[in-house]
Protein backbone atom coordinates (compact mmCIF):
# COMPACT_ATOMS: atom_id res chain seq x y z
CA UNK A 1 0.00 0.00 0.00
CA UNK A 2 2.83 2.33 0.79
CA UNK A 3 4.32 1.47 -2.83
CA UNK A 4 1.20 2.27 -4.44
CA UNK A 5 1.02 5.67 -3.02
CA UNK A 6 4.26 6.97 -3.55
CA UNK A 7 4.39 4.96 -7.07
CA UNK A 8 4.53 9.01 -8.90
CA UNK A 9 7.22 9.53 -7.01
CA UNK A 10 10.29 7.69 -8.24
CA UNK A 11 12.83 9.08 -5.30
CA UNK A 12 10.22 7.66 -2.80
CA UNK A 13 9.84 4.42 -4.56
CA UNK A 14 13.58 4.19 -4.83
CA UNK A 15 13.99 5.28 -1.22
CA UNK A 16 11.30 2.78 -0.03
CA UNK A 17 12.73 0.07 -1.97
CA UNK A 18 16.36 0.55 -0.07
CA UNK A 19 14.63 1.02 3.05
CA UNK A 20 12.99 -2.76 2.51
CA UNK A 21 16.32 -3.52 1.47
CA UNK A 22 18.21 -2.37 4.64
CA UNK A 23 20.25 -0.12 2.41
CA UNK A 24 19.12 3.06 4.65
CA UNK A 25 21.03 1.31 7.76
CA UNK A 26 23.49 4.37 8.03
CA UNK A 27 20.55 6.11 10.02
CA UNK A 28 18.42 3.48 11.24
CA UNK A 29 19.15 -0.49 12.71
CA UNK A 30 18.13 -3.19 14.92
CA UNK A 31 21.73 -5.02 14.93
CA UNK A 32 22.53 -2.91 17.64
CA UNK A 33 20.25 -5.02 20.31
CA UNK A 34 21.44 -5.96 23.77
CA UNK A 35 20.92 -9.23 24.50
CA UNK A 36 16.72 -9.88 25.18
CA UNK A 37 17.48 -12.11 27.71
CA UNK A 38 18.94 -9.23 30.00
CA UNK A 39 17.41 -6.30 31.51
CA UNK A 40 18.88 -3.70 29.55
CA UNK A 41 17.54 -6.14 26.45
CA UNK A 42 13.99 -6.20 28.05
CA UNK A 43 14.28 -2.28 28.10
CA UNK A 44 15.06 -2.17 23.85
CA UNK A 45 12.38 -4.89 23.66
CA UNK A 46 9.63 -1.80 25.62
CA UNK A 47 11.67 0.87 23.40
CA UNK A 48 10.27 -1.24 20.44
CA UNK A 49 6.87 -1.30 21.95
CA UNK A 50 6.23 1.60 23.12
CA UNK A 51 7.98 3.92 20.28
CA UNK A 52 6.73 4.25 16.97
CA UNK A 53 9.55 6.36 15.38
CA UNK A 54 12.30 6.88 17.71
CA UNK A 55 13.46 3.05 18.39
CA UNK A 56 15.50 2.73 15.11
CA UNK A 57 17.43 5.82 15.59
CA UNK A 58 18.27 5.45 19.32
CA UNK A 59 19.39 2.11 18.18
CA UNK A 60 22.06 3.56 15.84
CA UNK A 61 23.17 6.36 18.52
CA UNK A 62 27.26 6.29 19.51
CA UNK A 63 27.23 3.34 22.45
CA UNK A 64 28.45 6.00 24.86
CA UNK A 65 24.60 7.79 24.12
CA UNK A 66 22.76 5.57 23.27
CA UNK A 67 21.30 3.85 26.36
CA UNK A 68 21.05 6.75 28.70
CA UNK A 69 18.36 7.98 25.93
CA UNK A 70 16.74 4.71 25.48
CA UNK A 71 15.83 5.01 29.37
CA UNK A 72 15.16 9.00 29.21
CA UNK A 73 12.75 7.79 26.83
CA UNK A 74 11.35 5.00 28.83
CA UNK A 75 11.43 7.14 31.45
CA UNK A 76 9.07 9.79 30.46
CA UNK A 77 7.23 6.73 28.21
CA UNK A 78 5.86 5.45 31.76
CA UNK A 79 5.44 9.58 32.91
CA UNK A 80 3.59 10.28 30.14
CA UNK A 81 0.69 7.01 30.11
CA UNK A 82 -0.03 8.47 33.98
CA UNK A 83 -0.76 11.53 32.30
CA UNK A 84 -2.77 10.13 29.20
CA UNK A 85 -4.66 7.78 31.17
CA UNK A 86 -7.98 9.14 32.00
CA UNK A 87 -9.30 6.30 34.56
CA UNK A 88 -6.76 7.20 37.52
CA UNK A 89 -8.00 9.61 40.30
CA UNK A 90 -6.95 12.81 39.48
CA UNK A 91 -5.57 13.13 43.46
CA UNK A 92 -4.00 9.94 42.87
CA UNK A 93 -2.49 11.31 39.18
CA UNK A 94 -0.88 14.65 40.90
CA UNK A 95 0.12 12.67 43.48
CA UNK A 96 1.95 10.12 40.72
CA UNK A 97 3.33 12.93 38.19
CA UNK A 98 4.82 14.87 41.30
CA UNK A 99 6.78 12.12 43.01
CA UNK A 100 7.99 10.28 39.87
CA UNK A 101 11.32 11.13 39.55
CA UNK A 102 11.60 9.74 43.21
CA UNK A 103 10.08 6.86 42.07
CA UNK A 104 13.75 6.34 39.91
CA UNK A 105 15.38 5.18 43.19
CA UNK A 106 12.51 2.96 44.59
CA UNK A 107 13.61 -0.64 43.94
CA UNK A 108 10.27 -1.83 44.03
CA UNK A 109 7.98 0.94 42.86
CA UNK A 110 5.48 -0.38 40.20
CA UNK A 111 1.67 0.94 38.98
CA UNK A 112 -0.50 -1.70 37.90
CA UNK A 113 -3.70 0.03 37.65
CA UNK A 114 -3.10 1.75 34.23
CA UNK A 115 -5.47 0.93 30.92
CA UNK A 116 -3.42 2.41 28.55
CA UNK A 117 -1.49 0.78 25.69
CA UNK A 118 2.06 1.37 27.18
CA UNK A 119 1.02 0.29 30.64
CA UNK A 120 3.81 -2.27 30.31
CA UNK A 121 6.31 -0.11 31.18
CA UNK A 122 4.50 0.84 34.49
CA UNK A 123 3.55 -2.80 35.32
CA UNK A 124 7.18 -3.49 34.41
CA UNK A 125 9.00 -0.18 35.88
CA UNK A 126 11.61 -2.05 38.19
CA UNK A 127 13.48 -3.24 35.06
CA UNK A 128 13.62 0.47 33.51
CA UNK A 129 14.67 1.85 37.03
CA UNK A 130 16.97 -1.02 38.16
CA UNK A 131 18.54 -0.18 34.26
CA UNK A 132 18.73 3.73 34.60
CA UNK A 133 20.25 3.47 38.50
CA UNK A 134 23.75 1.68 36.69
CA UNK A 135 23.99 4.75 34.00
CA UNK A 136 26.45 7.28 35.63
CA UNK A 137 25.96 9.51 37.94
CA UNK A 138 25.60 12.88 35.72
CA UNK A 139 23.29 10.81 33.20
CA UNK A 140 20.63 10.20 35.93
CA UNK A 141 20.61 13.60 37.38
CA UNK A 142 19.71 15.07 33.90
CA UNK A 143 16.93 12.37 33.62
CA UNK A 144 15.96 13.18 37.37
CA UNK A 145 15.75 16.42 37.03
CA UNK A 146 14.21 16.38 33.37
CA UNK A 147 11.54 14.02 34.84
CA UNK A 148 10.92 16.27 37.80
CA UNK A 149 10.38 18.95 36.17
CA UNK A 150 8.18 17.66 33.63
CA UNK A 151 5.76 16.23 35.93
CA UNK A 152 5.28 19.72 38.12
CA UNK A 153 3.94 20.59 34.41
CA UNK A 154 1.93 18.02 34.11
CA UNK A 155 0.07 19.01 37.08
CA UNK A 156 -0.32 22.43 35.99
CA UNK A 157 -1.96 21.40 32.91
CA UNK A 158 -3.82 18.39 33.96
CA UNK A 159 -7.36 19.46 33.33
CA UNK A 160 -7.50 22.55 31.47
CA UNK A 161 -5.89 23.62 27.95
CA UNK A 162 -3.70 26.70 27.06
CA UNK A 163 -5.37 30.05 26.78
CA UNK A 164 -2.44 32.01 25.37
CA UNK A 165 0.47 31.69 23.44
CA UNK A 166 2.54 32.08 25.96
CA UNK A 167 0.66 29.22 27.72
CA UNK A 168 0.77 27.25 24.67
CA UNK A 169 4.97 28.02 25.06
CA UNK A 170 4.63 26.65 28.32
CA UNK A 171 2.53 23.67 27.72
CA UNK A 172 5.02 22.50 24.54
CA UNK A 173 7.93 23.18 27.33
CA UNK A 174 7.04 21.00 29.65
CA UNK A 175 5.90 18.06 27.57
CA UNK A 176 8.50 18.59 24.72
CA UNK A 177 11.06 21.50 25.22
CA UNK A 178 12.22 19.62 28.33
CA UNK A 179 12.84 16.78 26.35
CA UNK A 180 14.93 18.71 24.27
CA UNK A 181 16.71 20.21 27.53
CA UNK A 182 17.40 16.57 28.71
CA UNK A 183 18.98 15.01 25.60
CA UNK A 184 21.31 17.89 24.83
CA UNK A 185 22.72 17.62 28.23
CA UNK A 186 23.12 13.72 27.66
CA UNK A 187 24.70 14.54 23.98
CA UNK A 188 27.18 17.46 26.12
CA UNK A 189 27.66 15.07 29.28
CA UNK A 190 28.78 12.00 26.48
CA UNK A 191 31.76 14.49 25.20
CA UNK A 192 30.25 13.86 21.60
CA UNK A 193 28.85 17.57 21.63
CA UNK A 194 30.30 20.65 22.81
CA UNK A 195 28.91 22.00 26.45
CA UNK A 196 27.24 24.31 24.31
CA UNK A 197 24.92 22.28 23.06
CA UNK A 198 23.48 21.72 26.45
CA UNK A 199 24.17 24.74 28.01
CA UNK A 200 21.68 26.66 25.23
CA UNK A 201 18.41 26.08 26.52
CA UNK A 202 16.78 28.43 24.14
CA UNK A 203 17.38 26.63 21.25
CA UNK A 204 17.03 22.95 22.17
CA UNK A 205 13.79 24.13 23.82
CA UNK A 206 12.61 25.23 20.18
CA UNK A 207 13.44 21.98 19.27
CA UNK A 208 10.86 20.21 21.38
CA UNK A 209 8.44 22.82 20.59
CA UNK A 210 8.62 23.20 16.80
CA UNK A 211 7.86 19.30 16.58
CA UNK A 212 4.86 19.15 19.41
CA UNK A 213 3.41 22.75 18.05
CA UNK A 214 3.40 20.62 14.60
CA UNK A 215 1.62 17.43 16.78
CA UNK A 216 -1.28 19.71 17.96
CA UNK A 217 -1.81 21.41 15.21
CA UNK A 218 -2.20 17.92 12.88
CA UNK A 219 -3.83 16.79 15.63
CA UNK A 220 -6.51 18.91 15.83
CA UNK A 221 -9.62 16.88 14.53
CA UNK A 222 -8.66 13.48 16.79
CA UNK A 223 -7.91 15.66 20.33
CA UNK A 224 -11.88 17.50 20.10
CA UNK A 225 -13.00 14.13 18.69
CA UNK A 226 -11.64 13.04 22.30
CA UNK A 227 -13.16 15.85 24.21
CA UNK A 228 -9.45 17.85 25.04
CA UNK A 229 -8.19 20.52 22.96
CA UNK A 230 -4.06 22.25 23.30
CA UNK A 231 -5.08 24.66 20.39
CA UNK A 232 -4.29 28.32 22.39
CA UNK A 233 -7.70 29.95 23.13
CA UNK A 234 -5.98 33.51 22.00
CA UNK A 235 -5.98 32.01 18.68
CA UNK A 236 -8.97 29.98 17.43
CA UNK A 237 -11.13 32.33 20.37
CA UNK A 238 -10.45 34.81 16.94
CA UNK A 239 -11.98 32.70 14.64
CA UNK A 240 -14.41 30.70 16.65
CA UNK A 241 -16.67 30.76 19.63
CA UNK A 242 -15.57 26.92 20.02
CA UNK A 243 -13.15 25.14 19.27
CA UNK A 244 -15.20 21.98 17.98
CA UNK A 245 -17.04 24.41 15.77
CA UNK A 246 -14.13 24.79 13.33
CA UNK A 247 -14.84 21.16 12.33
CA UNK A 248 -18.66 22.32 10.58
CA UNK A 249 -17.63 22.86 7.03
CA UNK A 250 -19.37 26.29 6.65
CA UNK A 251 -16.32 27.64 9.15
CA UNK A 252 -14.18 26.52 6.70
CA UNK A 253 -12.64 29.81 5.83
CA UNK A 254 -12.31 30.76 9.43
CA UNK A 255 -10.56 27.34 10.51
CA UNK A 256 -8.16 27.98 7.88
CA UNK A 257 -7.12 31.45 8.41
CA UNK A 258 -6.67 30.12 12.44
CA UNK A 259 -5.06 27.07 11.12
CA UNK A 260 -2.20 29.27 8.91
CA UNK A 261 -2.02 31.36 12.24
CA UNK A 262 -0.79 28.38 14.33
CA UNK A 263 1.47 26.89 11.50
CA UNK A 264 2.69 30.92 10.96
CA UNK A 265 3.65 30.63 14.74
CA UNK A 266 4.85 27.30 14.50
CA UNK A 267 7.26 28.73 11.86
CA UNK A 268 8.93 30.78 13.99
CA UNK A 269 10.94 28.21 15.91
CA UNK A 270 13.02 27.24 13.04
CA UNK A 271 15.74 29.74 13.05
CA UNK A 272 16.64 28.24 16.04
CA UNK A 273 16.10 24.72 14.93
CA UNK A 274 18.76 25.80 12.55
CA UNK A 275 21.32 27.00 14.56
CA UNK A 276 20.98 24.07 16.70
CA UNK A 277 21.22 21.43 14.09
CA UNK A 278 24.40 23.89 12.59
CA UNK A 279 26.31 23.13 16.05
CA UNK A 280 26.01 19.43 16.05
CA UNK A 281 29.54 17.34 15.09
CA UNK A 282 28.53 13.72 15.96
CA UNK A 283 27.03 12.12 12.82
CA UNK A 284 24.78 9.63 14.71
CA UNK A 285 23.52 12.69 17.04
CA UNK A 286 22.83 14.79 14.31
CA UNK A 287 20.76 11.87 12.33
CA UNK A 288 18.92 11.45 15.62
CA UNK A 289 17.44 15.02 15.85
CA UNK A 290 17.13 15.89 12.42
CA UNK A 291 15.12 13.33 11.71
CA UNK A 292 11.59 14.63 13.67
CA UNK A 293 12.45 18.00 12.66
CA UNK A 294 12.20 17.27 8.72
CA UNK A 295 9.00 15.31 9.24
CA UNK A 296 7.91 18.10 10.90
CA UNK A 297 8.29 20.61 8.14
CA UNK A 298 6.69 18.19 5.90
CA UNK A 299 3.56 17.88 8.07
CA UNK A 300 3.46 21.35 8.59
CA UNK A 301 3.75 22.15 4.74
CA UNK A 302 0.65 19.12 4.42
CA UNK A 303 -1.13 21.05 7.05
CA UNK A 304 -0.97 24.69 5.64
CA UNK A 305 -4.23 26.04 4.13
CA UNK A 306 -5.54 22.33 4.11
CA UNK A 307 -9.23 21.95 4.82
CA UNK A 308 -8.27 17.63 5.56
CA UNK A 309 -7.12 18.72 9.17
CA UNK A 310 -10.57 19.42 10.05
CA UNK A 311 -12.34 16.42 8.36
CA UNK A 312 -9.22 13.79 8.71
CA UNK A 313 -5.88 12.44 9.48
CA UNK A 314 -3.32 14.91 7.70
CA UNK A 315 -0.16 12.40 6.95
CA UNK A 316 2.89 12.31 4.92
CA UNK A 317 3.41 9.71 2.77
CA UNK A 318 5.36 6.30 4.18
CA UNK A 319 7.81 6.71 1.06
CA UNK A 320 8.40 10.10 1.57
CA UNK A 321 9.11 9.74 5.31
CA UNK A 322 11.61 6.90 4.43
CA UNK A 323 13.04 9.68 1.75
CA UNK A 324 13.58 12.19 3.83
CA UNK A 325 14.78 10.24 6.80
CA UNK A 326 17.57 8.69 4.34
CA UNK A 327 18.82 12.01 3.08
CA UNK A 328 18.34 14.13 6.09
CA UNK A 329 22.20 13.62 6.96
CA UNK A 330 24.16 16.99 6.80
CA UNK A 331 23.95 20.54 6.88
CA UNK A 332 23.46 21.20 3.29
CA UNK A 333 20.71 18.57 2.72
CA UNK A 334 18.69 19.46 5.75
CA UNK A 335 18.81 22.90 4.40
CA UNK A 336 18.07 21.86 0.97
CA UNK A 337 14.66 19.94 2.55
CA UNK A 338 13.89 23.05 4.55
CA UNK A 339 14.17 25.30 1.54
CA UNK A 340 11.99 22.99 -0.28
CA UNK A 341 9.15 22.79 1.95
CA UNK A 342 9.39 26.74 2.96
CA UNK A 343 9.04 27.44 -0.71
CA UNK A 344 6.00 24.77 -1.32
CA UNK A 345 4.34 26.75 1.61
CA UNK A 346 4.86 30.28 0.23
CA UNK A 347 3.44 29.50 -3.06
CA UNK A 348 0.25 28.76 -1.25
CA UNK A 349 -0.37 31.47 0.85
CA UNK A 350 -3.80 32.68 0.31
CA UNK A 351 -3.48 36.66 -0.63
CA UNK A 352 -6.66 36.93 1.64
CA UNK A 353 -4.97 35.29 4.12
CA UNK A 354 -5.53 37.30 8.04
CA UNK A 355 -1.79 37.06 8.87
CA UNK A 356 -0.46 36.03 5.01
CA UNK A 357 2.10 39.07 5.71
CA UNK A 358 3.47 37.10 8.82
CA UNK A 359 4.02 34.04 6.93
CA UNK A 360 5.59 35.56 4.17
CA UNK A 361 8.09 37.28 6.55
CA UNK A 362 8.68 34.17 8.58
CA UNK A 363 9.63 32.29 5.61
CA UNK A 364 12.22 34.90 3.75
CA UNK A 365 13.98 35.32 6.99
CA UNK A 366 14.00 31.12 7.07
CA UNK A 367 14.61 31.05 3.61
CA UNK A 368 17.12 33.41 3.97
CA UNK A 369 19.14 31.30 6.71
CA UNK A 370 19.16 28.52 4.72
CA UNK A 371 22.74 28.60 2.54
CA UNK A 372 22.54 25.37 0.62
CA UNK A 373 23.30 24.58 -3.04
CA UNK A 374 21.91 21.44 -2.46
CA UNK A 375 18.50 20.87 -3.83
CA UNK A 376 15.60 18.57 -2.60
CA UNK A 377 12.24 18.04 -4.35
CA UNK A 378 9.17 15.79 -4.57
CA UNK A 379 9.11 15.19 -8.09
CA UNK A 380 5.51 13.98 -9.31
CA UNK A 381 5.71 11.57 -12.59
CA UNK A 382 1.54 11.17 -12.63
CA UNK A 383 1.47 10.06 -16.19
CA UNK A 384 -0.28 7.09 -16.25
CA UNK A 385 1.73 5.48 -18.34
CA UNK A 386 4.75 6.06 -16.25
CA UNK A 387 2.74 5.02 -13.17
CA UNK A 388 1.65 1.95 -14.25
CA UNK A 389 4.92 0.64 -15.73
CA UNK A 390 6.16 1.55 -12.49
CA UNK A 391 3.85 -0.02 -10.35
CA UNK A 392 4.65 -2.92 -12.11
CA UNK A 393 8.16 -2.89 -12.02
CA UNK A 394 8.35 -1.47 -8.26
CA UNK A 395 5.56 -4.51 -7.09
CA UNK A 396 8.05 -7.13 -8.76
CA UNK A 397 11.01 -5.79 -6.82
CA UNK A 398 9.47 -4.97 -3.81
CA UNK A 399 8.12 -8.71 -2.90
CA UNK A 400 11.33 -10.30 -4.41
CA UNK A 401 12.93 -7.43 -2.08
CA UNK A 402 10.87 -8.61 1.06
CA UNK A 403 11.76 -12.25 -0.10
CA UNK A 404 15.53 -11.61 -0.07
CA UNK A 405 15.20 -10.21 2.95
CA UNK A 406 13.34 -12.97 4.43
CA UNK A 407 15.52 -15.29 3.33
CA UNK A 408 18.66 -13.16 4.48
CA UNK A 409 17.48 -12.88 7.73
MG1 LIG B 1 0.40 13.01 27.44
Amino acid sequence: MDLVKSVVYPAEVVALFKFKLGQCDSVTAKSQQADAETDLGTCYVFLDKTSRSFAAVIRKLDPKLRDAVCLFYLVLRALDTVEDDMTIDKDEKIVLLQNFYKYLQQHQWKYEKSQEKDKQVLEQFPVISSEFRKLSTEYQAVISDICQKMGNGMVKYLDRSPDSLDEWDEYCHYVAGLVGLGLSQLFSISGLESAKVGEDSTTSNSMGLFLQKTNIIRDYLEDVQDERHFWPQQVWGKYSSEMLALSEPSRLPDALSCLNELVTNALHHIPDVISYMARLQDQTVFNFCAIPQVMAIATLERCYNNPHVFSGVVKIRKGEAVRLMMEATNMKKLYAIFVYFLHQIKLRIPSEDPCQARTHAIIDKCLSLCQTDNTFSVTSYASTMYASATLLAATVCYNYGTALVDILV
